[in-house]
């Protein structure tokens, strides 16, 4: 027993901790649950981080009379720092119960344990608000403390020997390894939240660049107008140049209210805003927008909605649909028949809509949603760009299924939003 400073065992309690922290990661980084439920991540915790408790109790690093030397402590230091009390008091009884299974009981064993629980769920609420520097600095030097505290502990209640290996074990080597493996921590944690954080970027990105080219489409009419409307001010202009010069005005403001109507029918000034949408009303809703449109065209509309909710801005919503509903009605110039459906898939809601007009060549459905392309006479070429970037902002899909002279079947699935 005399000097085994380092042996096997504490490389392999090393990596039995290392590898359950990427499980962890692993899983919060995977599993939805997981990233929205607060008691499902301190669960996980419990979980994640008893496995290698057990593990390094039963994989000891050497037994001596009267304790038993592992690297527990690491796991359950850092459960307790990371998650307070509701981590840190499952873990100790699974630790306390799995100590006295494998080796039987031991008083000081208890003692030192509720001690390191005490210190570090009274600590874990600062420890949390520290950077990661900070965290760098603290956690090696509590886990130093509380080896110190143990060992006075230890060798007041009962005749405890100090030995060499019993310094370097349970004191040095825990100090070093609990600084790795917080850096580690933090380094997984940080990059994790820097991959949120861009993704809202990103969307953020969408939303403005649209607003950013639409003004800009809205501009370029608007200054041909303004230009006519100047030449109309020169004197002896003849009635047929002057009704001329009026009809391209007209014309080109028609253009722009076309614009703005593909992108800003329900703009409100308020900032965009993250609500709870129902998707049968607000599919409803735009079904009354455009059921006037559709009557005066003879086209029946049938819905069949059933009530989801997902999450996203109501008005760009109802924007996106409107969109699509619009292009179904206008490519059943002589009638026919238009289906919305909505229906829930697992945590999905997908919403068809079915038309049985005109159609798109394969060539049309490589091109839909690129900005500017229209097949109509006087399209913008926008609604569709617009509603597919809706879509991409609410984490959402869009499927075309199209045929000549068939019809066309949208499909878009939202994701649900749970209750
Ligand atoms: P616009 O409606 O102003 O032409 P959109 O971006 O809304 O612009 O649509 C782009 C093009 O996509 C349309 O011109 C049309 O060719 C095609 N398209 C969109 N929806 C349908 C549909 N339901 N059936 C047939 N073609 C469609
Ligand atoms: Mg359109």
């Amino acid at each position: 027993m005399d000097f085994i400073f380092i042996n096997q065992n504490v490389l392999n309690d090393l990596f039995y901790i290392l590898v359950s922290i990427f499980v962890y990661y692993f899983l919060i980084d995977h599993v939805s649950l997981f990233q929205k439920y607060r008691h499902y991540r301190q669960l996980l915790m419990v979980v994640c981080l008893s496995v290698p408790l057990i593990l390094c109790m039963r994989f000891p690093i050497y037994i001596a009379p009267n304790c038993v030397h592992d690297l527990r402590q690491l796991p359950f230091i850092i459960g307790t720092l990371y998650g307070g009390w509701t981590v840190g008091l499952p873990l100790l009884m699974i630790l306390l119960i799995v100590r006295f299974v494998f080796y039987g009981y031991n008083y000081i064993t208890v003692v030192i344990y509720i001690t390191m629980l005490i210190v570090c769920a009274i600590y874990s609420r600062t420890f949390n608000q520290f950077n990661r520097s900070q965290k760098l600095v603290m956690a090696p030097m509590i886990t130093f403390f509380l080896a110190i505290l143990s060992t006075i502990i230890a060798v007041v209640i009962s005749d405890f020997q100090v030995t060499d290996t019993y310094i370097i074990d349970f004191i040095i080597v825990p100090t070093i390894a609990i600084l790795f493996l917080i850096y580690i921590i933090e380094l997984l944690s940080e990059a994790m939240m820097m991959r949120t954080k861009l993704i809202k970027v990103e969307k953020m990105e969408i939303v403005s660049q649209l607003a950013a080219s639409i003004s800009h489409e809205v501009r370029n009419p608007l200054t041909v107008v303004q230009g006519f409307m100047q030449l109309l001010k020169s004197p002896n202009l003849s009635k047929e140049i002057k009704d001329q010069y009026i009809h391209i005005a007209l014309e080109e403001l028609n253009r722009a209210k076309l614009i703005i109507d593909d992108y800003l029918t329900f703009a409100k000034p308020a900032p965009e805003k993250v609500e709870t949408i129902d998707v049968d009303r607000e599919l409803k809703k735009v079904v009354d927008i455009v059921r006037p449109l559709a009557n005066m065209n003879s086209i029946t509309i049938s819905p069949d909605v059933h009530s989801g909710c997902t999450i996203g801005s109501i008005q760009y919503f109802q924007q996106c649909f409107l969109n699509l509903v619009k292009n179904a009605v206008e490519a059943m110039p002589n009638g026919g028949e238009l289906t919305i459906l909505s229906y829930l898939i697992d945590d999905h809601i997908v919403i068809k809509i079915k038309d049985t007009g005109i159609g798109m060549t394969p060539e049309q459905i490589s091109r839909y949603g690129e900005p500017y392309f229209s097949t109509k006479e006087k399209g913008t070429g926008l609604g569709t760009m617009v509603a597919l970037k809706i879509i991409q902002t609410m984490n959402g899909t869009l499927e075309i299924d199209s045929a000549v002279n068939k019809g066309t079947t949208l499909t878009i699935t939202l994701p649900l939003k749970e209750e």
